[in-house]
């Protein structure tokens, strides 16, 4: 069974260690087969077996430890003490016991050094009586060929284990631990749920709309900060950062970009390179462990969205410089690479220019400057999106649809309120049903009465549910509908403002070529296709 592992572990330094307690010592047959002499005999054979199987490695007995007459409960016991010194000194690198208690009967403890210390002093740890070999786990695995006595396969193995819990737990959209995010807190029937915090929520949703009319975080901060907003960990009473008062950057990036807010539950976005390392790895999203819908949202996913959108195209996220409409959406037809917009006496002159160009273009003679007026390709670009995108629209028609939309709104709305009140109903009834069940139980009310009653509810009941799902599928067919008409909803936006928001959700790029033409790629179909 372990033949990979004792082809590369020539010499194994074994150390056997026997315990009794005083309440263990005794003369019963019982008693002496606990004895530690026993204990020694059953692990001299075990090791005799081990050394017939593999005549290749070489078994050093280095101590046999015992301690007699002392507690489980305790790991102050002078020879296991003994034992550690000798793991630590590196002088063994595999521990017997007859059973597991041997070791410890202080379960919390006992695990610790099987699945972490021992592990950690590339120890393999053999418990006869259970069948407990920490080296078991390891050989099972198909990296086992390769694997030496000094490398750090047992702990990496034991820490991919306990990782493996917490994973499983987050896979199914529980929380494991961690800062909980401002507007939410602990539900306090459900440890892995949360539930809303009506404060937080309230500054979250703030801070989305401040966003949303693209403001820097700078200016975010500011605001905040002027208004005494309370910092996250004022508002969960977290005292940790309390003596820093002021909102920075970081904190108001962290939940802009947090899909927390969109009711899922995202975790599992950093991990440890090693069980020793102490530095924080960030892995790909498509590693996290995401769940969605486990939380009420706080932040619709439209909006959502649309912070993400600026967000990705102020790339260097201080959201600080000065932002121009196409800022961060023009590129090099030559070269591929950004065009960025080059600003001289306080904005009134600004060109463009090749990224490329810019950086290596007087050494390697790269690209060209691709130096153009800026306010005139901007004013050239929306011309260009008026016409292509107001070719399609009757205005007249556009505000019928408008007006439809907010109608469709209020029905949406109608809807939800009402599947509330469904939902309300049912589990009202539902309460209503057990206690009259438990009224009979006690004798309160006769058995007839009982079924005149629980008859009536039954049918409320039924009659709720059936509503609750008629509303549900109107609501399904209704944010259908809307859905095709957000397409309308952003161009009556544009009609009435040059926000950037609106020219993000237009265009996809816009490429400048050298002879000063451009090309517009949209994001947009024509809707009467
Ligand atoms: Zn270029």
């Amino acid at each position: 069974m372990y033949d990979n592992f004792l082809r590369f572990v020539k010499v194994i330094n074994y150390v056997i260690y026997a315990r009794l307690s005083k309440e263990e010592q005794g003369k019963s047959p019982e008693a002496q087969s606990r004895s530690i002499k026993n204990q020694i005999k059953v692990c001299q054979n075990y090791i005799a077996e081990e050394k017939r199987n593999y005549p290749n490695c070489e078994f050093r007995e280095v101590a046999i430890l015992k301690d007699d007459g002392v507690s489980g409960t305790t790991f102050n016991r002078e020879d296991f003490n003994k034992l550690v010194k000798l793991i630590e000194q590196k002088e063994a690198n595999m521990v017997i016991t007859k059973d597991l208690s041997r070791l410890g009967r202080d379960h919390i403890q006992t695990d610790d050094y099987i699945e972490k210390w021992f592990p950690e002093h590339n120890v393999r740890y053999v418990s006869i009586m259970e069948n407990i070999d920490t080296y078991g786990d390891l050989v099972s695995n198909e990296i086992a060929p390769i694997i030496n006595w000094s490398n750090e396969n047992f702990a990496r193995q034991t820490s991919k284990k306990i990782k493996k819990t917490f994973k499983e737990y987050r896979q199914e959209g529980k929380w494991t631990g961690g800062e909980i995010p401002l507007g939410y807190k602990k539900d306090p029937d459900n440890k892995y749920h949360f539930i809303i915090d009506e404060e937080g929520k309230e500054i979250v949703k703030r801070i989305f709309n401040l966003a949303l009319e693209n403001n820097s975080l700078n200016k975010i901060g500011k605001i905040l900060q002027k208004d005494h907003v309370p910092l996250p960990s004022i508002v969960k009473k977290n005292q940790r950062n309390l003596n820093i008062n002021l909102w920075s950057n970081n904190t108001i990036k962290a939940i802009l970009q947090n899909e927390m807010y969109l009711g899922h539950m995202v975790q599992g976005k950093t991990t440890r390179l090693n069980h020793k390392s102490k530095k924080i790895i960030y892995l790909p999203k498509e590693n996290w462990d995401i769940v969605k819908n486990t939380h009420e949202a706080i932040i619709d996913i439209e909006t959502f969205k649309n912070v993400q959108l600026l967000f990705k195209n102020n790339k260097n996220k201080t959201f600080n410089s000065y932002d121009y409409l196409l800022k961060g959406l023009i590129k090099c037809q030559e070269c591929q690479h950004r065009i960025s917009i080059q600003t001289y006496k306080k904005r009134k002159n600004c060109y463009t220019v090749c990224n490329y160009y810019r950086k290596y273009g007087s050494q390697k003679n790269v690209c060209t400057a691709h130096r153009f007026n800026y306010y005139e390709l901007e004013k050239l670009v929306l011309e260009n999106i008026k016409e292509t995108c107001f070719k399609y629209i009757d205005k007249n028609k556009l505000k019928e649809i408008i007006k439809d939309y907010q109608q469709n709104e209020q029905i949406i709305e109608d809807i939800k309120k009402n599947i509330n009140k469904c939902k309300q109903e049912i589990i009202k009834l539902n309460r209503q049903i057990e206690d009259i069940y438990n009224d009979k139980l006690e004798g309160i009310i006769s058995k007839e009465q009982y079924q005149n009653i629980s008859q009536n509810k039954y049918k409320t009941l039924e009659y709720e549910k059936k509503k609750m799902l008629r509303y549900i599928t109107y609501l399904k067919e209704t944010n259908n509908n809307q859905v095709k008409q957000d397409y309308e909803k952003i161009i009556n936006d544009f009609l009435n403002l040059n926000n950037k928001l609106i020219i993000l959700n237009l265009i996809e790029v816009i490429y400048l070529k050298q002879d000063g033409t451009i090309d517009i790629y949209y994001k947009i179909q024509n809707p009467n296709k």
